[in-house]
């Protein structure tokens, strides 16, 4: 393999999670419903019926592209994306062109060779289409189609070809998984399709500047392992066409999991094949800063700042802070815990070590809960007299201060000591207990 370089771009698609439709009032909120039970003849595509953008929607597609380092689009439109395929009934679909809602950004990853910035091309808005289910009834080959799907909002994030191996677009992709789900905007559920990526794969020379002359694109790929396996699978191919001196064919490719291979689809159409032309039936946007910055500041802290934090403030590795950051109901359980914790004096690293060996299920205990859990667990394995005995002395002798500080009045020296001896015992002994004692050693 080292005679070429993967030259890797993804397309992903995430379904954001409002209540209705893009265009319509009909619940968004699809998932394992009975067929053509969310539909009315605006996600129909019925003739006359006029659609209305869902004003949430493009918000959540702005904050993503804000999240995602975008430039910020003052004006933009929505446009037709003309095909004809069975899932959509109208025979285009309402997508964004030339002036999407985002532009370009970057997202940063970390790979074998450090952390690289990946650039963004775009992030735009559409609707997503119904979906097709091939089956055999009474002996017939046929196709079923649930239009519950379409009409549902779809965001479409756009990367550069920069990635170079099916690692570093599974951590791509993950990440951008990682960010939507801080944002709230989308479950980016893989396995229920709420989430979809589409890699696009080709080779070149090692040490060439200049892109491929053709790219495969992979569809049809519902989780990350797949991904990974469909690309792998892709640059052995490619590379044997290459080494027999041909050039692999453009072409779409979809991931067969039984097979282990990818299949050719299709060839590829061009963007002008689709006939774009703007949306008459919803007029332009203008937007203003100002509105741009009321949606940064619903922004929340996102994975890298809140893993420098936690590094920083927590004094954890950068194993622990990975894992307790990987989402933000962990990340904000943890936090909780600790200040639950602070009153028994438990230290962080304890905290942290349970969270991450005993995983308990954060939406059934509370983080008060697994403190108390803690506090129990340590009293039932403190340390004998003996040890406390030596313990205290040793912190004692090492803080006259302190021990002068209380006598002359200051309580909290007494509070000061009590941490120390608590610490010094890795938790194992009642922060109370110790207090009592002091007192009656220091009167
Ligand atoms: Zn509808």
């Amino acid at each position: 393999m080292s005679s070429y370089q993967p030259i890797i771009g993804l397309e992903v698609h995430i379904e954001l999670s409002t209540k209705s439709k893009m265009f319509c009032w009909c619940s968004a909120d699809y998932f394992g419903t009975d067929p053509n039970t969310h539909t009315c003849p605006i996600c129909l595509g019925l003739p006359g019926a006029m659609p209305k953008a869902n004003e949430l929607a493009i918000k959540f597609a702005q904050k993503l592209g804000l999240a995602l380092n975008c430039q910020v689009q003052l004006s933009s439109k929505f446009d037709r994306k003309n095909y004809f395929y069975p899932d959509l009934a109208k025979g285009f679909q309402i997508s964004q062109y030339d002036l999407p809602f985002s532009g370009k950004g970057h997202l940063e990853i970390d790979t074998s060779t450090g952390r690289r910035a990946i650039e963004i091309t775009r992030a735009h808005l559409e609707e997503d289409t119904g979906k097709l289910t091939h089956a055999v009834v009474e002996g017939e080959k046929v196709t079923l189609i649930d239009f519950n799907r379409s009409g549902v909002p779809l965001m479409e994030v756009v990367s550069e070809p920069q990635m170079n191996s099916a690692e570093e677009a599974k951590t791509y992709a993950q990440k951008l998984q990682q960010i939507v789900r801080y944002l709230e905007i989308s479950d980016a559920d893989m396995e229920k399709g709420s989430m979809r990526i589409e890699p696009n794969v080709s080779l070149r020379k090692a040490g060439g500047k200049s892109l491929p002359g053709y790219k495969v694109e992979l569809k049809n790929i519902n989780s990350f392992k797949f991904a990974q396996a469909a690309i792998e699978y892709e640059i052995k191919r490619q590379a044997e066409i290459l080494n027999r001196q041909e050039v692999p064919t453009q072409e779409t490719r979809g991931w067969n999991e039984q097979k282990s291979q990818t299949i050719s689809q299709r060839t590829k159409e061009l963007a002008h094949d689709y006939r774009y032309f703007p949306e008459p039936d919803l007029v332009p946007f203008v937007f203003d800063q100002n509105y741009f910055d009321e949606i940064k500041r619903g922004i929340p802290e996102l994975p890298d700042k809140k893993t420098e934090r936690f590094i920083r403030e927590y004094q954890l590795s950068a194993y622990d802070v990975e894992i307790l950051t990987r989402d933000k109901n962990t990340a904000n359980y943890f936090e909780e815990a600790l200040r639950v914790g602070k009153k028994f004096e438990i230290p962080t690293k304890h905290i942290a070590n349970v969270i991450i060996n005993k995983k308990p299920d954060i939406e059934k205990v509370l983080p008060a809960e697994l403190i108390e859990g803690i506090v129990s667990a340590r009293k039932a394995a403190s340390i004998g007299q003996d040890e406390l005995e030596r313990i205290m002395r040793e912190v004692l002798d090492k803080n006259p201060k302190a021990i002068e500080d209380y006598k002359k009045g200051k309580e909290n020296a007494i509070m000061f000591l009590t941490g120390q001896i608590v610490k010094a015992a890795s938790g194992k002994v009642d922060a109370k207990k110790v207090t009592f004692l002091l007192k009656e050693r220091l009167k």
